[in-house]
């Protein structure tokens, strides 16, 4: 039974998942699961595909300090109990620079290139490197693919991947990126299948979850992105303030008194609905909130994605279709709905009963454009990237790489 394992590894959990590999390169998830409360409360957690329970274990907090400990916790248990020896290992790794426009397989001389991108995502990519580094030491003939959040939009022009800064910055890696890539990707390639007619157009995808931002895909590629050099900018998140005047950051400095590291703490983790509402960074718990604040933290929200379309319908010169995906663009009809008023100047109506079923396509007939909810799964990407890198690399068979 050949089976690839997809890490996405963060500063305080490591989260994973088992694909089987099927006849002609299909893949089915088996397992998913997490080790989190890494240096807290650590958990080992993991349910099978129809959602029953496999694994839901404490440990002590010595026993799982840090993210090479949670992925060995992790890979213990699949090899051990579960018999579980994957042919390969897909990461997400959050920054590839301006070097990967397509996913990697990992060698000693890749890590030192991507270890080079942890001054561009600080908080992230040592996270995302740290599982890679301990399963190359551990099982040094398991390959490993390095799958990245930035490489779908290397395809931007120019004057979309600049600031208006001195070039020597530009080549020094301050570009404007773009992030959740693997994401669009995965909408790029299910649009041929949900709807054929504009799968080569202008296409607005909006990835709405706690982290957020928008995409315009033309002929399924992206041309532009709301995200820049970091994930901080663009669209208000759960936790992030989306785009943010420069001299806000300058007045927390000078007059505020808080550091570089007080202010980045402070951008990523108590701005977007969080630090506007006072209540949550939970789209459900703002959306059954009767306080003014939640309808704020909402009204900006919905607000910031109407005009971050504006912004990206110039990009396609006009866009054929708008979709909906991730955590709150697949479920939360209100937030559909109220961000498709917002659409009303592109001639967008949504049918409301489609739209509060979670239908496909939810835009009304009498729509300029058709509106789509598309289920993103950027992990399903990552194991497709690992499969075809590992059928196309030039090596023996990859079975005997497997791990004993
Ligand atoms: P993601 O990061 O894509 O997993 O999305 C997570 C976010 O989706 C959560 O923080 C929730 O705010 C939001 N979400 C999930 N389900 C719903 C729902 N039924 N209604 C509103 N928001 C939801």
């Amino acid at each position: 039974m050949d089976t690839i394992l997809v890490v996405n590894a963060g500063s305080s959990s490591v989260k994973f998942q088992i694909f089987l590999v099927e006849g002609e390169g299909r893949l089915r998830r088996q397992i998913k699961g997490q080790v989190d409360g890494i240096g807290s409360r650590p958990r080992l957690r993991a349910r099978g595909v129809s959602g029953d329970p496999l694994a839901d274990r404490a440990y002590p907090i010595e026993a799982i300090p840090d993210v090479p400990a949670a992925m060995g916790i992790a890979g213990a248990w699949l090899r051990d109990e579960l018999r579980i020896h994957p042919i390969a290992v897909g990461h997400r790794v959050v920054h590839g620079g301006p070097d990967f426009d397509r996913p990697v397989l990992i060698d000693h001389g890749v890590v030192a290139r991507l270890d080079r991108f942890v001054s561009l995502a600080p908080l992230h990519q040592p996270h995302n490197l740290a599982p890679i580094r301990s399963i190359l030491a551990g099982f040094p003939a398991l390959p490993q693919v390095a799958c990245f959040d930035t490489a779908f939009h290397r395809t931007h022009s120019a004057v979309a991947d600049h600031y208006a800064i001195p070039r020597q910055l530009h080549a020094d890696g301050v570009r404007r990126y773009g992030f959740h890539g693997l994401s669009y990707e995965y909408i790029a390639r299910a649009l041929p299948q949900v709807a054929p007619d504009i799968a080569k157009r202008g296409v607005i995808v909006a990835h709405l979850g706690s982290g957020a931002s928008m995409c315009a895909l033309k002929e399924g590629r992206s041309v532009e992105s709301t995200m820049g050099f970091t994930a901080l900018d663009g669209l208000p998140m759960g936790t992030r303030p989306g785009q943010i005047d420069p001299g806000v950051v300058l007045y927390l400095l000078s007059e505020k008194g808080m550091s570089a590291s007080d202010v980045q703490k402070f951008l990523y983790r108590d701005c977007g609905l969080k630090g506007l509402s006072g209540i949550s960074n939970d789209m459900r718990e703002l959306e059954a909130s009767e306080d003014a604040n939640a309808r704020l933290a909402i009204d900006y929200f919905v607000y910031r994605i109407g005009l971050n379309a504006g912004m990206l319908a110039a990009a396609l010169q006009g866009p054929d279709a708008f979709v909906f995906t991730a955590g709150i663009g697949e479920n939360s009809a209100t937030i559909r709905a109220r961000v498709g008023e917002h659409l009303g100047w592109l001639g967008v109506t949504l049918d409301p009963a489609e739209n509060s079923r979670h239908a496909s396509l939810i835009s009304g007939p009498d729509s300029l454009i058709p509106v789509y909810v598309v289920p993103t799964d950027e992990e399903l990407m990552i194991a497709q990237h690992t499969l075809s890198l590992l059928i196309n690399r030039p090596s023996p068979n990859p079975k005997q790489a497997r791990v004993s």
